[in-house]
């Protein structure tokens, strides 16, 4: 390094420019993620600081940490943490990030309980099936204040991530996590749900290899691989939620847009469903397949 002072809002413009320039998606926004991690700074505190000039050590710091990204690193591995539903989750290897579209099985789920008669709203069940993180377990909980939720989850890994992030939002006694295969932690428990719901792995097998490299390489193929056409997971899922749900209890999963055709087919065999609609997520692309139990 010169003599060269950066001011925080030097270099977060030559950043962001080089990080477009290297083709790393949202370029602006990495560069402030990372320069406040490395200033323990909030985001928004950066730009209350746009002419401090900085430390040689910080420089050399951030400038680390873009190292890593450019080398494929997720933002939110290199922060150990992803915002879903405006609260924070602590993430890192091992455990799939939280995906913006994926807010949308929460969103339907509160839509579907602020339009039932109240009386049917207290208490309501949940079950989360691959919860990884706990994040959508933990934005329900948080939503839904009498609602118990059980998430199961069959990597160790990804639920030592779901337990920090339930004890951090103060709804351990509400959110249940269970290790173990889809349901099969619950069975025994012979409970039946109001909610089933799910962002299931389903990514083809035949497309695997061809995924982001910050995906590909860094996050767990466990929580991403669905088999064949990437249905191995939404097809059992359809078929043996209505062992655990109520009658008039609803089944939500996401999946690519192009399975959602299959998967409505799927549940106009089983016969124990009803009400099937197809919900968009924000590029307007079909995300989440909701049905009722008859
Ligand atoms: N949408 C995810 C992706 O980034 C897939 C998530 C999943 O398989 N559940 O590819």
């Amino acid at each position: 390094m010169t003599a060269r002072r950066w001011t925080i809002g030097e270099l977060l413009n030559v950043s962001a420019l080089y990080l477009k320039d290297k083709g790393v998606e949202s370029p602006r926004l990495t560069a402030e993620l990372l320069l406040a991690l490395k200033l323990g700074l909030e985001r928004v505190a950066l730009y209350l600081r746009f002419d401090q000039p900085l430390q040689d050590e910080e420089v050399a710091g951030f400038r680390e940490l873009i190292r890593r990204r450019l080398l494929a690193e997720p933002v939110a591995y290199i922060r150990g943490e992803k915002e879903f539903w405006s609260m924070a989750f602590k993430v890192g290897p091992g455990v799939l990030i939280p995906r913006p579209e994926t807010e949308l099985l929460v969103e339907q789920v509160l839509d579907v309980v602020r339009g039932s008669p109240e009386s049917a709203t207290e208490h309501i069940r949940i079950l989360e099936l691959g919860t990884g993180s706990g994040a959508v377990a933990v934005a329900l909980a948080k939503s839904l204040s009498s609602a118990q939720v059980w998430a199961t989850e069959i990597s160790s890994e990804a639920l030592g991530y779901a337990e920090a992030n339930v004890g951090r939002h103060g709804v351990a006694e509400r959110v249940h996590l269970l290790q173990g295969d889809l349901w099969e932690p619950v069975r025994p428990l012979g409970i039946r749900f109001d909610f089933v719901v799910s962002n299931p792995p389903y990514v083809a097998s035949e497309v695997y290899d061809t995924l982001p490299s910050g995906v590909h390489d860094y996050e767990p193929r466990v929580a991403l691989d669905g088999g064949e056409r990437g249905m191995h997971f939404v097809t059992r899922i359809i078929e043996g939620a209505p062992e655990f749900l109520v009658p008039g209890g609803w089944l939500l999963i996401e999946m690519s847009p192009e399975q959602t055709e299959t998967a409505l087919d799927l549940v106009s065999r089983q016969k124990v469903y009803d009400s099937a609609r197809r919900v968009e997520d924000y590029t307007h692309r079909y995300r989440v397949v909701m049905v009722r139990r008859m």
